[in-house]
């Protein structure tokens, strides 16, 4: 990817079990009775310092990046697009690259699917970033559930019963950064939160086993756009610019969709007016604070809302795009 930034998305969130859920730490109780067999994953709480579950920010990452996949891969079934199939040791863009030795970044990014385009791949750079989520104040007791693995060829129990921990309940506090985007790229981002905001995809252990439900509240979200002072042909408050739009230098490098990548947000948010002095207009909506994990579920429901309202205003860029890779909209 070039050096130079020129627009970053960030969303500032808040997820809750919606049932039990256990996100697997990798270090298991072993010999010792006494512990459960299957821990959560733990470290100290960023404020308190504490001992602490938390969602690890390359969990977050994971479960957004195969949602996404199974969207784009619905929407392109016909087409001559490919997209990544994670399962496939040769069907991904890792080995296609290698094959056809493409190491230029432009190169690869337009030989890229939109899956790796959007969250990288294993030579080049994500775009795409999710910090750690930390409940406001720390967990550190969960309750233990028994649990027991089904054999599936005879039905019988293969293993267990085995002691787990889950969550059940605590306000999980995260923050996702997308930058140097195309417009399509946001809207497939708010495809896949929104599924997951409305339960429709589970994250971490024993999913098929009912856990892992989750609901996500969008808190917070801010637009900026480094290295512009002043609007000049820029309308920072009213439109989302894709980067083709800002950088109309870089099109047929990377084979963005087009300078005409922008779009009205349709809503009033709340612009920064001291960030086009310093080099970084920004306009934010939903939550003015820092702590959306500290809110009631009400306040971030209203968040939510307001924030989806705008995220709405990508839905057509999306669909050109799943159109002009031949896809189908409906
Ligand atoms: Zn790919």
């Amino acid at each position: 990817m070039h050096k130079r930034r020129v627009n970053e998305l960030r969303l500032q969130l808040v997820i809750e079990p919606a049932g039990p859920i256990l996100i697997k730490s990798g270090v298991e109780s072993g010999a010792d009775p006494t512990l459960p067999s299957m821990n959560f994953v733990r470290t100290n709480h960023p404020r308190s310092g504490r001992r602490t579950i938390y969602l690890p920010g390359s969990s977050l990452k994971g479960v957004i990046r195969s949602h996404s996949e199974r969207i784009l891969h619905t929407m392109l079934a016909g087409s001559q697009t490919r997209v990544c199939n994670p399962l496939s040791r040769n069907d991904n863009c890792a080995s296609r690259l290698r094959e056809q030795e493409i190491v230029d970044t432009a190169q690869q990014y337009r030989a890229m699917c939109p899956a790796c385009r959007t969250f990288g791949h294993m030579t080049n750079a994500s775009h795409f970033f999710s910090a750690d989520a930390y409940p406001a104040a720390a967990i550190d007791e969960l309750p233990v559930r028994q649990n027991v693995a089904i054999d599936r060829l005879s039905g019988g129990v293969a293993v267990g019963p085995f002691d787990m921990e889950v969550a059940l309940t605590g306000k999980f506090g995260t923050r996702l950064l997308l930058y140097n985007f195309e417009l399509w790229q946001v809207g497939l981002l708010a495809l896949a939160l929104r599924d997951i905001a409305a339960g429709r995809v589970r994250v971490g252990f024993a999913k098929s086993r009912g856990l892992g439900e989750v609901r996500l509240y969008l808190a917070q979200m801010e637009v900026s756009y480094p290295g512009r002072f002043g609007g000049g042909d820029f309308a920072f408050d009213q439109t989302l610019y894709g980067v083709g739009a800002l950088a109309p230098d870089l099109l047929a490098d990377y084979g963005y969709v087009g300078a005409d990548d922008r779009v009205a947000y349709g809503r009033e948010g709340h612009m920064d007016e001291s960030g086009a002095v310093w080099g970084r207009p920004s306009i934010r909506f939903g939550l003015a604070g820092d702590d959306p994990e500290g809110q009631s579920t009400p306040t971030l429901e209203a968040s939510h809302q307001e924030i989806m309202g705008v995220l709405t205003s990508t839905m057509a860029p999306w669909t050109a795009f799943i159109r002009q890779q031949g896809g189908v909209t409906v």
